[in-house]
This record gives structure tokens, sequence and C-alpha cells, in this order.
């Protein structure tokens, strides 16, 4: 391994390490419950500031629109 290698790869690291803890302090600021009431996935950022009273992910929220149109049962 050469230095230039190593260096990139910790460069990479660094960054990748930005970027997770950006994610993760953008899913703890932004409003609205941060996972899904029906599944536990996280619900996406998008759709918490589309709509921060949203309780579900949008799988979650379309399967529940679906049921109360009675489409699927
Ligand atoms: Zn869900």
């Amino acid at each position: 391994m050469d230095e230039r290698f190593l260096e990139q790869a910790s460069e990479a690291a660094e960054a990748e390490r930005d970027s997770a803890q950006r994610a993760i302090s953008r899913t703890l600021t932004t409003p609205g419950q941060p996972y899904c009431d029906d599944c536990g996935e996280l619900i996406a950022n998008d759709r918490r500031i589309a709509n921060p009273a949203a309780i579900r992910c949008i799988t979650c929220q379309n399967v529940f629109e679906l049921l109360k149109k009675g489409y699927a049962r």
C-alpha cells in the first residue's frame, strides 16, 4: 500500500463519517416523528418536512390508504 492510497482512504472515511453525522443530525432536527408507526423504519426526512404530522413511512402510508379505501383486504 502506498502513502497516497492510505491518504485517499482516510479522506474517504472522513467524508463518510461527516455525511453520516449530517444524516443523523438531520434526522434529529427534522420535524415529525423519525420512525414509522407501522414498520418501525425511518421516515424519509423529505416526507417529514413535507408533512410533519406523518406517522408512517411512504410505503405504509400507501398501504394504509389502500386499506382505508377498501381496495386491499
Ligand atoms: Zn412503514
